[in-house]
């Protein structure tokens, strides 16, 4: 899962960053609406986390921006300010949910889960493939009733092929599912990943194969 987090509060936007890369999910930083502007052109996001009050205006206003440029990623708008009233306007004016401020984070997940799950957004519930059954959104893999342990972004390298099965992914878009843009990526990095993953699922007897297509990507199959 790939978010844009919109928090001009630097602590709250380092510890949120923080506890959703543990849960597997890759996060982008905007401070202000310019640069978040300039990045949901450059990426596509699974949602948008967007504060309210931030230093180039109010986070409402960027919604139907948004969405004016064909962007219909699910919103969440996060604010301080909880009062009903509050929340009817973030609602009214095009969040898909609304979330006050002090929050958990595991509510914060599961309100991401939810809005994902709703038709039309992207995001599976399940993915079965080989012997595995693959859950994107509560970043998981089953074979049969054990649970099959990958590291992070061994995981989400696999959320990306399984998604295309049978097809190449290319290295950038698995890049794009594994690192945010402000990491630096190795030029080996994903090779690695990739190798650790496979060495994995052959252990693990997982009934798939991952081929590498040289120089442009790569491509899981079931065998
Ligand atoms: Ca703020």
């Amino acid at each position: 899962m790939r978010l844009l987090l919109i928090e001009d509060e630097k602590e709250l936007a380092e510890a949120l960053s923080a506890a959703l890369s543990k849960q597997g999910v890759v996060i982008d930083h905007a401070m202000l609406l310019a640069d978040a502007c300039e990045l949901t052109r450059q990426n596509t996001y699974d949602a948008i986390l967007l504060d309210r009050r931030l230093p180039d205006g109010e986070g409402l206003t960027f919604i139907p921006k948004l969405r004016r440029a064909g962007v219909d990623t699910p919103i969440i708008v996060m604010t301080a300010r909880n009062e009903p009233k509050e929340r009817i306007e973030g609602l009214n004016g095009g969040a898909d949910d609304y979330l006050g401020k002090p929050f958990l984070v595991d509510e914060l997940m599961a309100r991401l889960r939810a809005v994902l799950r709703r038709p039309p957004n992207v995001v599976e519930e399940k993915i079965a493939v080989g012997k595995m059954i693959i859950d994107p959104l509560n970043m998981n893999v089953m074979i049969g009733s054990a649970l099959l342990e990958l590291p992070r972004r061994e995981l989400l390298v696999l959320i990306a092929l399984a998604k295309r099965k049978d097809k190449t992914v290319l290295r950038s878009a698995l890049e794009t599912a594994v690192y945010n843009y402000e990491e630096e990526i190795q030029s080996n990095a994903l090779d690695a990943h990739i190798s650790r993953l496979r060495k994995r699922l052959s252990e693990s007897s997982a009934g798939v194969t991952v081929h590498n297509i040289r120089g442009v990507g790569y491509l899981l199959k079931e065998e």
